[in-house]
């Protein structure tokens, strides 16, 4: 008898939902940018019990017809992208078809929607996947789309889900991103009656003073300074608070091409830029919006994901750098070699090679005038000479520039938490616990990826227990958690026992380990299974790498040293923590002078 037989549209829709709607935040990103994508000019947002029971979205868009009214709920459905090679001069926020038909298939959704030039529109509505009513009906241009109890159908994601408090806040963040790239259109935001922003068609200084101008968030744009830098690379440009205005609470905003992203690198470029202005525990406010080819991003990302790789960051990092510090009317580098100062110095080692600019590939293809960005397509033609922003900035070296060391021969020593190592450049410094974490997160990620890890069995099982939404996201990890070599079996609704851990952990309790692992996942928001997996590494990692401050010894240190230099990336840690610095024979000087 055959036994495969192919999933109800229903059954894949509500798995895929998964992946695309968490929480009612991802459920009004996704309508909020269809609205946008449908040029709407005023966008409303209506919601009920942080989302739970009401998310409602008016747009005064395009609309749709009857038959596209219909489609629209399909799995893959879209009419933005044709062909693959559409995905790459994307301009639009969706293109995946999926999320009208990953929102009907976990709550009940209402939507009428009439364009311009139809008398009559649509009426539709779906709950769980099922087209429960479709008819004519009289409505306003645009669309109108109203999803009620998120979830009805999946009682784990609805247990899930935080407190209403925790919700709202997320609801919100998700349309902060949204609106400060669209202050051209008008949005109002009303939760259980009460409106909480009503933000009129503006500027953008006046966006973020409507949105974040209240006694509340107490950010004022008289407060911040331009920036503006134009390259043939990427173009800057955005606010940045006068120092002495920072506090100790931030908004810190990065976009590129339109979108909102977290981009921990380019944080340390700002806080960099920063060093020495700021009181300790102080942060720098800042809105930065990056417009740039889309062929230099990656592009083909995860719906739910805020982090964009670009292929060029290092001379990003370095024109983002000089571009706020000119903004703020310094050029001068401090040298620092402490690890662990706020601020610190850190990500150009300086060095006393010839000055070399980070290397920008030109594209002989390039048009200026095409336009690279979908909101400010007036820009002008990219400046040239940028370089002379560098004036009295040290270049960092490029990635492959490496500090060319012996590891098997040089002389090593530690001092405190440091291992103090003689380079032809200079004396660096290496933090041998962030060292070893970032080398065992590398091989934990590559094993997560590629291979089964190698297990150590426990002479003595041990016995993890969960609460209830714990043990659910234990359920999302468990494939992971073996592959890296966890022997883990379900005990009781509750409860797993734990008979192996990964041969790199058999020196540790396990327990804390996991919980650790799963808080953080929980807390830092893992979706996808590449966060989860990262999430994973790091945790691993971080409990298995050599405790900072022990005294180890000489194989130890040459051991974690020779395999950091063999990192591609061996200067910080994947959450970005410094792992080495160098101190110049130039430096050494200076305090002698
Ligand atoms: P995507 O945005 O990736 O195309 P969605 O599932 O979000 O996929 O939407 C499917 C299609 O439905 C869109 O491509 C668009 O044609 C149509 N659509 C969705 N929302 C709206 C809206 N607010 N106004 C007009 N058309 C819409
Ligand atoms: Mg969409």
């Amino acid at each position: 008898m055959d036994i495969i037989h192919l999933l109800p549209d229903s059954v894949a829709n509500q798995i895929a939902a998964g992946e695309v709607i968490q929480r009612p935040a991802s459920c009004l990103k996704e309508l909020v940018e269809n609205s946008l994508d449908a040029g709407a000019t005023r966008v409303q947002v209506i919601v009920r019990d942080a989302g739970r029971t009401l998310l409602q979205v008016i747009d005064d868009g395009i609309g749709m017809s009857e038959m596209d009214a219909r489609l629209a709920f399909e799995r893959h459905a879209t009419s933005k992208i044709r062909e693959a090679k559409d995905l790459f001069t994307l301009r639009t926020m969706g293109f995946r078809g999926e999320a009208l038909a990953s929102i009907c298939a976990v709550a009940q959704v209402e939507m009428t929607t009439r364009r311009a030039e139809d008398e009559t529109g649509t009426l539709l509505e779906i709950h769980g996947s099922d087209v429960v009513r479709q008819e004519v009906c009289s409505c306003p241009k645009g669309t109108n789309i109203k999803v009620s109890n998120l979830f009805f159908n999946v009682p784990v994601r609805r247990k899930f889900l935080k407190s209403d408090q925790t919700e709202l806040r997320n609801l919100l963040t998700e349309f902060y991103h949204i609106v400060l790239v669209y202050p051209k259109v008008a949005f109002t935001f009303v939760h259980n009656d009460e409106i909480l922003l009503e933000l009129p068609v503006g500027t953008e200084k006046q966006r973020i003073e409507a949105v974040f101008g209240n006694p509340k968030r107490n950010v004022f744009t008289s407060n911040f300074v331009d920036i503006n830098t134009e390259t043939d690379l990427v173009s800057i440009r955005g606010f940045v608070i006068k120092p002495e205005s920072a506090t100790r609470k931030a908004e810190q905003y990065f976009f590129v091409n339109g979108r909102y992203m977290r981009h921990p690198y380019f944080l340390k470029a700002v806080q960099t830029a920063y060093s020495g202005m700021l009181a300790n525990d102080y942060q720098p406010s800042f809105f930065i919006y990056f417009d740039i080819d889309p062929e230099a991003i990656d592009v083909n990302i995860h719906p739910t994901k805020t982090e964009i790789k670009f292929a060029d960051e290092q001379a990003i990092f370095q024109i983002l750098m000089a571009s706020v510090r000119e903004a703020l009317g310094k050029f001068t580098l401090a040298p620092q070699i402490d690890f662990d100062t706020r601020g610190s110095i850190d990500i150009p080692l300086p060095t006393d090679k010839p000055v070399s600019h980070p290397q920008v590939s030109v594209d002989p293809n390039y048009n200026p005038f095409r336009t690279r960005g979908a909101i400010y397509p007036d820009r002008q033609q990219p400046m040239k000479g940028w370089e002379s922003l560098y004036e009295g900035i040290k270049p960092a070296p490029q990635r492959e520039d490496r500090i060319p060391v012996d590891t098997e021969n040089a002389k090593m020593w530690q001092y405190g938490k440091f291992v103090f190592m003689p380079t032809e450049e200079g004396l660096l410094l290496i933090h041998p616990h962030r060292a070893h974490v970032a080398v065992l997160y590398a091989q934990f990620l590559e094993q997560l990826a590629n291979t089964q890890g190698a297990m150590q069995q426990l002479l003595f099982p041990e016995v993890l227990t969960l609460p209830q939404d714990e043990m659910v996201l234990m359920g999302q990890l468990l494939p992971d958690l073996r592959a890296i070599g966890f022997d883990l079996e379900q005990l009781s609704p509750d409860s797993y026992s734990i008979q192996g851990v990964p041969s790199q952990l058999a020196q540790q309790s396990p327990l804390p380990v996991l919980q650790h692992i799963l808080q953080q996942v929980r807390d830092r928001g893992a979706d996808t299974q590449q966060e989860w997996r990262e999430q994973i590494a790091s945790g691993l990692a971080e409990s298995a790498a050599i405790p900072s401050g022990k005294t180890l010894t000489d194989n130890e240190m040459r051991d974690v040293v020779t395999r950091l230099m063999a990192l591609p990336n061996y200067r910080r840690t994947a959450d970005g923590k410094t792992i080495v610095s160098l101190v110049t024979d130039e430096e050494l000087s200076k305090r002698f002078a």
